[in-house]
């Protein structure tokens, strides 16, 4: 099948053309063939670009509303990315789901540390943000080694997995600050 192109009036292969979904063509092509429209397309741009301009960023704004949405909803889905390139950069085991971080959300909503609430800080690290943290740092991210904790419990536990330390770094801040009162 060919059809000849109302700008350019070469006869081209059907192939050439776009679809036209106005309605309003028989054949239901675009008059004009794929080569000559994207000059066309073009020309409108560069005698439009104040419009082009503004609706490109009208277009940025929308994605970023729609983004920020899309993460305010899929807060395990987030972690579970974040720790995806974690694991990469440390070259530790990363073998979890979505599900998995699903199933070790804290079900009260609290960071299990510290009792208060996680709040996702779209885009900004709070204290109080949910962090996936490998409980033993070497094993990675599989499901056994997994929780949920809020930032500042993840900042604080950083690398450590022994508990002792905790508690020597609690007796050493409790014996400074009563040297100091
Ligand atoms: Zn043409």
């Amino acid at each position: 099948m060919t059809k000849r192109c109302a700008r350019c009036k070469k006869t081209k292969s059907t192939d050439d053309f776009r679809p036209d979904r106005s309605g309003r063509r028989k054949d239901g092509l675009h008059p004009y063939c794929i080569s000559c429209k994207s000059k066309e397309n073009k020309q409108w741009r560069l005698d439009h670009l104040d419009q082009v301009k503004k609706h490109r960023k009208a277009t940025r704004a929308r994605d970023r509303i729609k983004e920020t949405e899309w993460r305010r909803s899929h807060p395990e889905t987030l972690l579970w990315r974040y720790a995806r390139n974690r694991a990469k950069q440390k070259c530790v085991p990363f073998t979890i789901s979505v599900d998995d971080v699903k199933a070790v959300w804290p079900q009260n909503g609290l960071c299990p540390v510290f009792g208060f609430k996680l709040e996702n800080g779209v885009g900004v690290q709070r204290p109080e943000s949910p962090t996936l943290d490998a409980f033993i740092p070497s094993l990675g991210y599989i499901p056994a080694n997994i929780c949920v904790i809020s930032y500042q419990a993840n900042v604080m536990k950083t690398n450590v997995s022994d508990p002792r330390l905790f508690e020597r770094l609690a007796e050493w801040m409790k014996a400074r600050s009563e040297s100091r009162s």
